[in-house]
């Protein structure tokens, strides 16, 4: 646990252009996208394939923001990409390191909107939480996230964008000519849609920017080391099987639809019974092993033996991995933590029952980088702890 642990914050300030006006912006496009920019301001069209595969390696795999810096291209051509074409990633306003490492990043997007990243380093791995939304439509009511209104959905660019900047923070890219699994071990070697918003209300930002991450030419990262989590958007589930193919996560929280409808108001229009059973079809299509349920432990709420019970019995018949995350306060949240003991009998029945039952360790506590904890800074208008109660429906506890 890290709530006691001294707080040691690094603050600093990279600047960083915004994007240009007038130019194209071609972080976030796809090949095939960029391929026809390419041919529509004036490459030709035999050429273009070429093209977009050394323009995607300098970008991707090298990291390389500047056109007159790709040598393999011929010097007027450079220029003629630099006239029109820009690359660019979001800005970095703040970096603030946790006293257990975790890096939490709060970056700048077009129209001076800004999100949270954080990344989470590990002995066996490096986890980048992304965002996909500034702010959220649903109001999950343990989320501090869901306190901040929709502001919009974030590009492809600005969400592939957030890896690129770790990426630059951890001075992660080989040099040209190296290819990535040459530079030794990876930084980032997972990437998680856990930051701020609902992936699957933007789905096609997230599924072009994932396709670039997967690219085997470029940040390559595996579709299993990609988590998507969504709050249960059930349409959207099976197209994620069938489009991206990366690993899904669940927020579950609840084994009764009416605590879930509290706790994940989207309960109330797909529940439980719904979810599970698309939930059930997922690894099937997508090719992956299982799906893991996420279960914030609130005191009193949600952790009671009977709902151990019960969520091994909905589960049923899933493969599944239930990772219990010790609730993390943030200011006015109605919820408190579960007591150690009881997040640890949960965990023991539940890991009885067959289920690997993690108790996630909070990192970056004091940074407010933790789960459930990220909103934008400048987000002021923050629901008073009355208003949660209210819309939570929890009768003014
Ligand atoms: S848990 Fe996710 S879906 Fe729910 S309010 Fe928070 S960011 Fe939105």
């Amino acid at each position: 646990m890290t709530a006691s642990a001294p707080v040691t914050q690094d603050v600093m300030t990279i600047p960083r252009k915004l994007p240009e006006g007038g130019k194209i912006n071609i972080v976030g496009l796809t090949r095939d996208k960029l391929r026809a920019v390419l041919i529509e301001n004036g490459t030709p069209e035999k050429q273009s394939k070429m093209r977009v595969n050394q323009i995607w390696q300098w970008v991707y795999q090298w990291g390389v923001r500047d056109f007159h810096a790709m040598t393999n291209l011929s010097k007027a051509y450079r220029g003629q990409l630099d006239e029109t074409f820009s690359i660019e990633i979001p800005e970095v306003v703040s970096r603030q390191i946790s006293s257990d490492g975790t890096r939490k990043y709060l970056v700048k997007i077009a129209g001076g909107h800004e999100v949270e990243v954080v990344y989470i380093p590990e002995t066996d791995r490096g986890t980048l939480c992304v965002s996909s939304q500034v702010g959220c439509t649903l109001t999950c009511s343990f989320c501090h996230t869901g306190t901040q209104k929709l502001v919009r959905n974030l590009t492809a660019g600005e969400i592939v964008g957030q890896v690129m900047v770790a990426r630059d923070d951890l001075d992660e890219w080989p040099q040209p000519g190296v290819s990535t699994g040459d530079s030794g071990p990876r930084l980032v070697s997972n990437i998680v849609l856990m930051g701020m918003g609902e992936p699957l209300y933007n789905f096609e930002n997230v599924r072009d920017a994932m396709k670039i991450a997967m690219d085997g030419e470029g940040i390559s990262l595996s579709r299993r080391r990609i988590t998507l989590s969504t709050s249960g958007v059930v349409p959207e589930i099976a197209k994620t099987a069938e489009e991206i193919g990366c690993m899904l996560a669940v927020s579950f929280h609840a084994t009764t639809d009416e605590v879930r409808d509290k706790l994940v108001p989207i309960n109330k229009r797909w529940n439980i019974e719904e979810l599970l059973n698309t939930l059930r079809e997922y690894p099937k299509v997508s090719n992956s092993e299982r799906i893991t349920f996420e279960y914030v432990m609130l005191k009193g709420v949600n952790d009671s033996d009977e709902d151990a019970h019960r969520l091994v019995k909905l589960i049923s018949g899933i493969p599944a991995k239930i990772n219990l995350i010790p609730f993390n306060e943030w200011p006015g949240s109605p919820y408190q933590r579960s007591d150690w003991d009881r997040i640890e009998a949960f965990s023991e029945i539940v890991y009885r029952a067959g289920y690997a039952s993690p108790i996630r360790k909070p990192r970056g506590e004091d940074i407010m980088a933790a789960c459930g904890q990220l909103k934008s800074a400048t987000e002021r208008a923050r629901k008073s702890r009355k208003q949660i109660e209210a819309e939570a429906g929890m009768g003014g506890a």
